[in-house]
């Protein structure tokens, strides 16, 4: 198991007060380099092309020169700095990073920051600039992985990856989130062209019906269908105690979900990508039992 990030994810800054701060990312480092297990390396910024399969140059062009000027706010949420677009391109290039690695396979997790599953082809929204986890799809089916499945277990609905992905039978997209909840999207008569499966929870539930209710989602999505990659979008902010969510997970949750997974698709590479979680110390706790049980 490796873990990819680039320098610049630490200086993308949406500013004081923002829970999308370069704190999570600093805890998660220095937790990852004391508990030893699990190397970090540095990835190269993506390369454009893998950017223009899933965003058009004219948005691509519009962030770099938002940055250039110094930064500023794409919407109330969305908030760059000029550091933000080298973030960004950092934190899609540890994301291919790690699928290269699975690619070859060795199982990998990437921790960009901006997270990406907000992000839609030419809007960022909800703390997201760039759609990482649909950039890896792209770039794994131009690899040969055909079929990519993605598993969501962010607290949010996934908005952008979902309208990047729900035309296209090879992707299926599977999200659990809170109901009724930013973005509003999610619900689960959203079914895209039969890939896509939704599995929208109200808050404060036992963690378990969290867990059961994931997992029957992902056997749906692959009874009879075996993906060539698995992509998790790993958002920690369905832990309890997150700041923006209601969901009750324990880092032994995302262990056990971890685990169901692996078990179930031996054959698939394994990428996981860090969407949300806005405790930093918890982040860290469920990052660390999500590696472990890979
Ligand atoms: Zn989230």
């Amino acid at each position: 198991m490796l873990v990819f990030t680039h320098p610049d994810c630490l200086r993308h800054d949406p500013g004081r007060g923002h829970p999308e701060s370069p704190e999570r990312l600093r805890v998660l480092l220095t937790r990852l380099d004391t508990d030893g297990r699990f190397p970090v390396r540095a990835a190269d910024p993506a390369p454009r092309e893998a950017l223009l399969a899933v965003h058009p140059a004219s948005y691509l062009d519009s962030l770099e020169r938002m940055a250039r000027v110094g930064g500023g706010a794409l919407d109330p949420d969305t908030i760059m700095n000029a550091l933000s677009w080298a973030a960004a391109v950092g934190g899609a290039g540890a994301s291919l990073a790690a699928l290269a690695s699975a690619l070859e396979g060795v199982p990998a997790f990437a921790a960009p920051r901006p997270p990406g599953h907000h992000a839609l082809r030419d809007r960022a929204m909800g703390f997201c600039l760039l759609a990482n986890a649909v950039i890896v799809a792209r770039a794994a089916q131009r690899a040969g992985r055909q079929q990519v499945l993605i598993v969501d277990w962010d607290v949010h609905h996934g908005n952008g990856t979902q309208a990047l992905v729900e035309t296209d039978p090879a992707i299926r997209y599977v999200s659990l989130h809170q109901w009724p909840a930013y973005p509003g999207t999610g619900r689960a008569d959203e079914t895209g062209v039969g890939n896509v499966f939704n599995v929208p929870m109200g808050p404060a539930q036992p963690p378990g019906r969290y867990v059961e209710a994931l997992w029957n989602a992902v056997v749906r999505a692959t009874d009879g269908w075996t993906p060539d990659l698995l992509v998790v979008s790993a958002g920690f902010d369905a832990m309890a105690g997150d700041p923006l969510g209601g969901f009750t997970l324990e880092p032994t949750h995302y262990a056990d979900l971890t685990r169901r997974l692996r078990d179930r698709l031996p054959s698939a590479g394994f990428v996981s990508l860090l969407e949300g979680g806005y405790a930093p110390s918890r982040v860290a706790d469920g990052v660390l039992a999500h590696l472990a049980a890979v």
